[in-house]
Parts: structure tokens; C-alpha cells; sequence
């Protein structure tokens, strides 16, 4: 193997003040509370900026300022809305190497994803929306369909600024208004959006940026003043607030967790499986919702496909998260960091065989080495749990039947993926797995224009495509 010399994107781009406010009705204000709280780099646990922690009277002001923006934004032609989301859309790409840079030393991803995929997705998202704006009527969902009214959005630490724009993209399109908490533990590109909502001059109170932890979420979703809630985050939350929710007039989707099969049969491409499964469970330290966490292996090319699923991970790069040869960076947390090891532990415990390569883990941040188990049960808990790392579960199957059988047997459906040259093959499965969205030789492959969304316990409405619209029109 090659010694790569460091190669650190410099970090000089980003400039993170030392103190932010919430940003409600266009303008930065101070919280009513004293609360603060810091958010770390994961990766060297160094102190990046302190946050403000909106409480009930601030989110009411935020909900306030958006209630009274909406009757502007959601008469305005949707051509005039479409150049503000044209404008956004511009600066990301403008700024996209800043905000690459805030969300890796935020989040703890590589730079090579957050520059690569996230950051090309966020403007994308808003490029693809910004297109349906002056088209509502021709989406499908009546001659004339209406927005409703103002958005609570809640999102996870996972892909910050990607999911802001998931959410944010499509009900602004529609005329909505929004209040948007970011996760407590990556805040800062969402108040990086803030003052590129300045920059496109956003009419004030359209984009509410609140930030705070679970609290501040509850609170945001519960206020009697949010007419539509879009949640994205764990099962465990989509269910509390689903339950309060419940009987009111509120509109709800929700994008939940996931435990996707990546499925591979004995006539598939092995060097571009072994990828796949890497690029499936492996990319941003495996804190996907839609993560290839189960790989199911047909039991004839088991072992080859193992050895070399072994080799390739002995190549992966783990460490400095904007060095530009990193391939696996920083658990977001410690929080989640104890999480992956209780359930890798517990993996060891129910008899399953634990690997990892040699992997030199650097002192200080939370680090986890990329593994996998063999020997795996589905009762074991790392084939039933979300694990939300970089943990592979292997099981094998004999038949196309039993490959259904297996991948289905969990109460998760966001995704699945299948490897098979035989498009026949490839059909026979796509029809049968219960997940929102089937990959047909690739995984982890998004696109705006491509809904994404649960079965089952993965929750439900789609984001993306056309039919991501609806979540945002009164129908
Ligand atoms: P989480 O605890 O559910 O948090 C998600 C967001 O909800 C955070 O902003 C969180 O605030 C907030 N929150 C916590 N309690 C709340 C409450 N009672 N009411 C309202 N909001 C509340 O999830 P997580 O552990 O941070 O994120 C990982 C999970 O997200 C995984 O299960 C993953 O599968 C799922 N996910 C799903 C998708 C998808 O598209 N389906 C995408 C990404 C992630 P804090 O910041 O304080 O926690
Ligand atoms: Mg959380």
C-alpha cells in the first residue's frame, strides 16, 4: 500500500464566530433565556462555537415571525419565489467550499463527502425546486394547490445542511414558511443558511432558524401555530411526536430510522460489490439512515467475497476529517460513540465474530474502527438494531426466497440494494422487498428529482421528486 503524504484542506475559508443568537424574522436576536450551550469538533473535541437554546417563548416568536410572513411569500407568484431559490441555490454553490469545510469540522464527516456528495446535493436540491415553483399545477395534485402554512422542521446531526435543504427546499417552493431546529451537536451550517438567506435577501420571517436541543424540537412541533410538521430523526422520537400529534390538524411526515439489506448474489460483479458494500455501510461512519448495515451474501461466493471485503477495508483511511485522503472520519458524539460500542459489545456477547483491520485510531475525538461481524443471527441485536456506525452485520441466504425472507424481516423499510447481473432477477426482488427505495447494483445514490422515504417503521411521506411536494400542499 502507497504512504499518502497529508493532504488537510485548509479551514482558513471558514470564519465561525464565537457566539450565535437565533435568527428569526431575518434578523440575528438574542435568546430570551441564559442557556448556551457549545458545539464540539468531534474529531478533536475542541470547542467550535456556543449556540443559544431556544425555549417556548423563543420558538413562539420564530412561529409568530413566520405566520406573519406567510400571507407574502404564499401570494407571491411562484416564478418570484422561484428566483429567491435560484438565488440560494447560487450562493451554496458559490460558498460551497466554506461550507464543506464548517459541516466536516462541525459533524466530523470526511471533506471528501461532505465536498463531493453533500454539499453538490444541497444545490441541487434547491436548483430542483426552485424548478417546480411556477408549476405547481402541473404536479399532480390539483389545478390549483395551496400551501399550508407554516413549517416546524426538526433534523438530525447526520448530513446537517443536506437535510436543512430536504426540508427547507420544497416548502418554500409550495409557499410555506418555515422554522427549522437544527441538531443540537451541528448547528453551525444551518446558521451558515441563515445568512445565506440574508445574502439572497429571503423576505423576513420566511427561513426561522432556531436552535436547542430535544426541548426545543418538542416545543416547535407542539406549538398550536405550525401547520405542518416534517421530522427527521430516530423512530423513538417520530413516534412521540406522531402520538401527540395525533388529532390535530396538523399535517406529519416522517423520516425515520433503517436497518437495509444490501443483498448480493452468487453472479454478481464481486470487485464492484465489495464497493458497494463499503460505499453502503462505510460512507459518513455509517450514521446513514438508509445504510447497508445487513449485508446478506449468497452462500456460494460467501468466503470470496468476504476475503475480499476484508482486504478493501484494510485500505480505508480513518483519521483527520478534512485531510482530503480520509475515507472514514469522526463519531458525530460521544453519545453515539457509546452507543455503537454498547452495540458492538453486545454483538461479541450474543456469539457473533468481530473484525476489524489494524486501524490506528488517533488520541483525542471519538473514533471508531470500521468492522464487521460474521457469524450472525438474525435474532442477534446488531441484526435487529440500528447501529448507526461503521458496523457491518454478515449473513448468508441459498435461494432469491430466503433473501426476501431475511431483508424484510425487520420493522424498518427505507432502502435495500441488489447485486445480481440477471435483470430478471433484479425485478423478481425489487417487487418483493418492502423499502422505499431498491438499488439495482449501486447504493447510497441519491438525487433530487428521486423520491426517498419509509416503509413500515422508517416512517412516512417521501422528500424528493415531485413527491415530495405534497407534504406541502393542501390537497
Ligand atoms: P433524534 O434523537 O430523534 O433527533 C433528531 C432531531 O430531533 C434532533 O434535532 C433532536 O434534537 C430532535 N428531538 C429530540 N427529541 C425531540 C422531541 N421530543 N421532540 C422534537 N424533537 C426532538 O435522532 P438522532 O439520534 O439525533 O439521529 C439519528 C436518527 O435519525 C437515526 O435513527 C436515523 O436513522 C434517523 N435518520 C433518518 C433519516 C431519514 O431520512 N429517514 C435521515 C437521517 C437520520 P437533539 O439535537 O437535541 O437531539
Ligand atoms: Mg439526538
Amino acid at each position: 500500500m502507497f504512504e499518502y503524504a497529508p493532504a488537510p484542506e485548509s479551514r482558513d475559508i471558514v470564519d465561525i464566530r464565537p457566539s450565535y443568537g437565533l435568527f428569526i424574522n431575518g434578523e440575528w436576536v438574542e435568546p430570551q433565556g441564559e442557556e448556551r450551550h457549545k458545539t464540539v469538533n468531534p474529531a478533536t473535541e475542541e470547542v467550535l462555537a456556543e449556540v443559544a437554546w431556544a425555549g417556548e417563548a423563543d420558538v413562539d416568536r420564530a412561529v409568530q415571525a413566520a405566520a406573519k410572513a406567510f400571507p407574502v411569500w404564499s401570494a407571491m407568484p411562484g416564478a418570484e419565489r422561484a428566483k429567491y431559490l435560484f438565488r440560494i441555490a447560487r450562493i451554496i454553490q458559490e460558498r460551497a467550499r466554506e461550507l464543506a469545510v464548517l459541516e466536516t469540522l462541525d459533524n466530523g464527516k470526511p471533506i471528501r463527502e461532505s465536498r463531493d456528495v453533500d454539499l453538490p446535493l444541497v444545490a441541487a436540491h434547491f436548483f430542483y425546486y426552485a424548478g417546480w415553483a411556477d408549476k405547481l399545477a402541473y404536479a399532480g395534485f390539483g389545478p390549483d394547490p395551496r400551501p399550508l402554512g407554516v413549517a416546524g422542521q426538526v433534523i438530525p446531526w447526520n448530513f446537517p445542511l443536506l437535510m436543512l435543504a430536504w426540508k427547507i427546499a420544497p416548502a418554500l417552493a409550495c409557499g410555506n414558511t418555515v422554522v427549522l431546529k437544527p441538531a443540537e451537536t451541528t448547528p453551525l451550517t444551518a446558521l451558515a443558511f441563515a445568512d445565506i438567506c440574508r445574502q439572497a435577501d429571503l423576505p423576513p420571517g420566511v427561513v426561522n432558524i432556531v436552535t436547542g436541543a430535544g426541548g426545543t424540537g418538542a416545543a416547535l412541533v407542539n406549538h398550536p401555530g405550525v401547520d405542518k410538521v416534517a421530522f427527521t430523526g430516530s423512530t423513538e422520537v417520530g413516534r412521540l411526536i406522531a402520538r401527540s400529534l395525533a388529532g390535530t390538524r396538523k399535517k406529519l411526515t416522517l423520516e425515520l430510522g433503517g436497518k437495509a439489506a444490501n443483498i448480493v448474489f452468487d453472479d454478481a460483479p464481486l470487485d464492484q460489490a465489495v464497493e458497494g458494500i463499503v460505499n453502503g455501510i462505510f460512507f459518513n461512519q455509517g450514521h446513514v439512515c438508509c445504510a447497508g448495515s445487513r449485508l446478506l451474501v449468497q452462500e456460494s461466493i460467501a468466503a470470496d467475497l468476504l476475503e475480499a471485503l476484508k482486504r478493501r477495508l484494510g485500505t480505508l483511511r480513518l483519521g483527520d476529517p478534512l485531510d482530503k485522503n480520509t475515507d472514514i472520519g469522526a463519531i458525530n458524539s460521544a453519545e453515539q460513540l457509546a452507543k455503537i460500542r454498547e452495540l458492538s459489545e453486545a454483538g461479541e456477547a450474543e456469539g457473533a465474530e468481530r473484525w476489524s483491520p489494524a486501524c490506528p485510531i488517533p488520541d483525542r475525538g471519538y473514533w471508531f474502527p470500521p468492522t464487521l461481524f460474521t457469524g450472525v443471527a438474525q435474532s442477534h441485536r446488531i441484526a435487529r438494531e440500528e447501529i448507526f456506525g461503521p458496523v457491518l452485520s454478515v449473513l448468508t441466504f441459498r435461494t432469491p426466497a430466503e433473501a426476501v425472507e431475511k431483508a424484510n424481516n425487520t420493522p424498518y423499510g427505507l432502502s435495500a440494494g441488489v447485486w445480481t447481473e440477471k435483470a430478471s432477477l433484479m425485478l423478481w426482488m425489487a417487487s418483493r422487498l418492502r423499502a422505499g427505495v431498491v438499488w439495482s447494483n449501486t447504493f447510497n445514490r441519491f438525487d433530487p428529482a428521486s423520491p426517498f422515504g419509509g416503509f413500515k417503521e422508517s416512517g412516512y411521506g417521501r422528500e424528493g421528486g415531485r413527491h415530495g411536494l405534497e407534504g406541502y400542499l393542501a390537497l
